[in-house]
């Protein structure tokens, strides 16, 4: 069995690269501590519950499973709230990365492919920001994660930890079969705010600044499908299991959109109103987030044919109406 430890496999990303693992011919074996992960999101293999804080629990995972490689997805990703407590995003999402690391390099285990961010990059004036862009994070959700990629390069040269880093665009859809969606308890994301606030299910959605230098003043991020992004793990992990390693991808699509344009298009999808007010400017936000991505598609062969935004928002409509997850 060629398991593969998932960190955060039963959040919104890490369960859907189980189902796609286990598609693949991998076991995915979730880890996960369930302060934000669902226990109904567990499907495609067996569960090793444990926190990234206890490195006791991380061993007795990599001693049972022994994987031939590590997705490592579980952290704090609201950007909001990394501005706030910034204490308790460097403690998860780096001790916790720290921990995870040191073990999987002391068992021997090199392959780790690492979800991390756009928001490493910060503001800057390319109009697209491809792999090799300096990274000036502006909060402290992408500097914790700017923090880990460091981290997982001199594990590369002290220990031949072999990593493929992935830095992520605007993640949105779900599964289109519906059997794993995107659910968040606080909801912070744009899309699943927007589906909830177009069917009752809460208030109105804030706009998040206006006046920013954009055609139409809101931010403008590129969005990829949930789907095509764990399809990129898989090409990752097969490609560190070739003897590659130690390079980062982007994945988006190099196609940004405004607040305003996904509130659209959500209201040609769904044929419903999205109830909406304008509002501050959210703390720690860029003004515009557009991928460059040409590298994942020409050395992983990678294609985000999934990735445009009305496939997005229907696949996540379709989630939001029938689906939902008991802790
Ligand atoms: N946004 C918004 N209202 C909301 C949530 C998000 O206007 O209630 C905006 C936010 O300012 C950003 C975009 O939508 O420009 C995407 O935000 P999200 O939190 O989904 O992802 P982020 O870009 O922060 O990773």
């Amino acid at each position: 069995m060629r398991n593969v430890l998932v960190t955060g496999g039963a959040g919104y990303i890490g369960s859907h690269a189980c189902k796609v693992l286990k598609s693949a011919g991998y076991n995915p074996v979730t880890f996960d501590n369930f302060i934000t992960g669902w226990r109904d999101a567990v499907k495609f293999g067996p569960l090793a519950e444990g926190d990234l804080l206890d490195r006791d629990s991380i061993k007795s995972a990599f001693d049972t499973y022994q994987p031939v490689g590590v997705m490592h997805f579980a952290a704090l990703s609201q950007v909001g709230e990394s501005m706030q407590q910034p204490e308790k995003y460097w403690l998860n999402n780096v001790m916790g990365s720290l921990n995870l690391i040191a073990v999987a390099a002391e068992a021997g285990c090199k392959n780790f492919v690492f979800s991390s961010t756009c928001a490493t990059y910060g503001e800057q004036d390319n109009v697209v920001l491809n792999e090799d862009c300096a990274q000036y994070p502006i909060n402290a959700y992408g500097a914790s994660k700017r923090a880990i990629e460091d981290i997982l390069e001199n594990f590369g040269q002290s220990h031949g930890m072999n990593s493929v880093i992935f830095r992520y665009f605007n993640v949105a859809g779900a599964d289109p079969e519906g059997e794993v969606g995107e659910f968040h308890q606080p909801e912070t994301h744009l899309v699943p705010l927007m589906l909830d606030a177009i069917s009752g299910k809460r208030d109105a959605l804030t706009v998040f600044g206006t006046d920013y230098d954009t055609p139409d003043g809101t931010c403008i991020r590129d969005y990829v499908h949930v789907m095509d992004l764990v399809e990129a793990h898989v090409l990752g992990l097969k490609w560190l299991e070739d003897g590659k390693g130690g390079r980062a991808f982007n994945l988006g699509t190099g196609t940004g959109y405004s607040v305003r344009e996904v509130i659209d298009q959500s209201q040609a999808v769904t044929n419903k109103p999205v109830p909406h007010t304008e509002g501050e400017r959210r703390p720690g936000d860029c003004t515009k987030l557009v991928s460059g991505s040409q590298r994942a598609m020409d050395e992983l062969g990678w294609t985000p044919d999934r990735s445009n935004l009305q496939e997005m928002i229907r696949d996540a409509w379709r989630w939001h109406q029938n689906g939902h997850y008991n802790r």
